[in-house]
């Protein structure tokens, strides 16, 4: 069985496990060196990402963790994870770190301050049927690398902000999957951690 963790130094991390095991993953969070060392993937949780980034360093993790993201771990990484794994951000802290893991410069807050949080079904390539999205505070995508796929776009329209990208082994999304009781996206990223 593949053993998924989830970043845990902040941010939604309960429901990520939960939304883990559900999909037949063994599900740990991480917050140490060893515990990171211990996972075969692994989920970057929504919560704010310069936080998380002060909290990387904190803890030591922050070194550990891009090299296993460059040595192939999958990763997803949803809304404040989506910033971390940004080679770009903008409107960040000028201190905060990201891993570069995908190729893509994402915008933090991007839907701005007056819509703090709304919802909408999306399509998702590679779902049958269009996807429950919560959208909190969240990060769009305005460029991404040639070798980046996009998998969404909000309001479903060939012009709309890219809001799910996935670039080899990692993936990410604006919005929190763990929080609209839709299994697919963990089911899609523990066959990716399964190496399908
Ligand atoms: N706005 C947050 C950040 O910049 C992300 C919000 C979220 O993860 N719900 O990190």
């Amino acid at each position: 069985m593949v053993t998924v963790g989830v970043l845990a130094l902040q941010g939604d991390v309960a429901e990520h496990l939960r939304a883990l095991e559900d999909s037949g993953a063994r599900a740990l969070p991480v917050r140490r060196l060893a515990e990171l060392d211990a996972v075969d993937a692994l989920v970057i949780p929504g919560g704010e990402s310069t936080t998380m980034s002060k909290l990387l360093v904190a803890f030591d993790l922050l070194g550990p963790l891009a090299e296993r993201v460059r040595d192939g771990m999958p990763v997803w990484g949803t809304c404040a994870g989506m910033i971390l794994l940004a080679r770009v951000v903008l409107d960040g802290r000028p201190d905060q770190h990201s891993l570069g893991a995908i190729d893509m410069t994402v915008r933090r807050n991007a839907f701005g301050r007056q819509v703090d949080s709304y919802e909408e079904y999306l399509d998702v390539v590679g779902l049958d049927a269009p996807f429950h999205a919560v959208f909190i505070r969240a990060p769009w995508v305005e460029e991404v690398g040639s070798g980046v796929e996009v998998l969404a776009r909000a309001g479903n329209t060939p012009d709309g902000p890219v809001v799910a990208v996935r670039s080899g082994h990692a993936l990410a999304t604006s919005f929190h999957p763990e929080v609209g009781g839709d299994g697919r996206l963990h089911r899609l990223f523990v066959d990716m951690a399964s190496g399908n």
